[in-house]
């Protein structure tokens, strides 16, 4: 399945997630599961509003459907790349599904659960500890989301 290919940019595709979210009406982020050989196991865009969930973060959507892909509730060896910061939640989540890396691109120093706030992968007392590096083209997704709130403060 060619969808199923590494892509060659996966932020550039997390980015067309955001950017199809907020057409939505979604807060503008948008992720991607990667499996352990690169190939894309879930894309998604946050679906807060439509869902009804305050949960449906867009990596709560990735990992969960990676998931349901793999047949297992561990995402060993996986990437999850996505255009903001995780939020507490979020970063729990990834600690739980066993993630191996996660690839973040805006830093969300209000929201964020990483770099900012209880900086959860850092605890000394995170069962899991997945590698991340932040402010993977951390410019385009932060104007994305400027933008958006920009507009709703119109
Ligand atoms: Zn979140």
């Amino acid at each position: 399945m060619p969808a199923d290919r590494p892509p060659a940019d996966p932020m550039g595709m997390a980015l067309d997630e955001a950017r199809a979210a907020a057409a939505r009406g979604e807060v503008p982020v948008g992720a991607v599961l990667l499996g352990p050989d690169g190939s894309v196991l879930a894309r998604d865009g946050n679906r807060v509003e439509a869902a009804q969930d305050a949960g449906a973060h867009a990596e709560m959507l990735v990992m969960r459907a990676a998931a349901r892909r793999l047949g297992s509730p561990r995402l060993t060896g996986c990437t999850l790349v996505v255009t903001l910061e995780p939020c507490p939640m979020c970063a729990a989540a990834a600690v739980h599904f066993r993630v191996g890396r996660i690839l973040f691109g805006a830093y969300d120093p209000k929201g964020g659960g990483v770099e900012h706030g209880p900086r959860l992968l850092a605890r000394p007392d995170c069962l899991h500890r997945p590698e991340w590096v932040g402010g993977v083209r951390e410019r385009e997704a932060g104007d994305l989301l400027r933008g958006f709130f920009q507009a709703l403060r119109r």
